[in-house]
């Protein structure tokens, strides 16, 4: 394995920057599990990841790949996603954003948010109190099950 995987730019520079900045040591098992989850932005689970990851690295284990998962969410690369119900899941996706789940065919999907200053004013938050982190999820159907839907009726 020596060929550059094609990684868009954004990914590069958020990785890069990170690597440079955090004391963040940029494993092999690290990157292929990153790079794993930036392959396909569709929020799989740990064992999703797992599965990816050994297409690439055959070696790598399980348990490895949770630990990855986790350094990776720790220094922000990755975020975890959680729903009630079902394992967590992993999102590369550094811009601000948040999850809508479909709850029929259970896809979760990147929605974009709008600037933090908006935000601010549609919480009614008590004085004093600074939003250092936030976490937007959504629930409702995806236009494939809006539509799936209709017909059953
Ligand atoms: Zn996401
Ligand atoms: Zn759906």
């Amino acid at each position: 394995m020596c060929a550059e995987l094609s990684l868009d730019d954004h990914a590069h520079t958020a990785y890069d920057t990170t690597v440079a900045s955090g004391g963040f040591r940029l494993t092999r098992q690290r990157r292929e599990v990153y790079e794993a989850l930036l392959e396909t932005r569709d929020h799989p689970s740990a064992v999703q990841v797992f599965m990816r990851a050994q297409k690439r690295m055959p070696t790598i284990s399980l348990a490895t790949v949770y630990n990855c998962l986790e350094t990776l969410t720790q220094v922000g690369l990755v975020r975890q996603v959680n729903f009630d119900r079902g394992p967590s899941r992993f999102c590369p996706n550094a811009h601000p954003h948040g999850h809508f789940m479909c709850t029929r065919c259970h896809h979760v999907h990147d929605v974009d948010v709008p600037d933090a200053a908006a935000l601010s004013r549609v919480w009614q938050l008590p004085n004093n109190y600074v939003v250092t982190q936030s976490e937007f999820s959504l629930r409702g159907l995806c236009p494939e099950c809006v539509v799936a839907a209709n017909d059953a009726e």
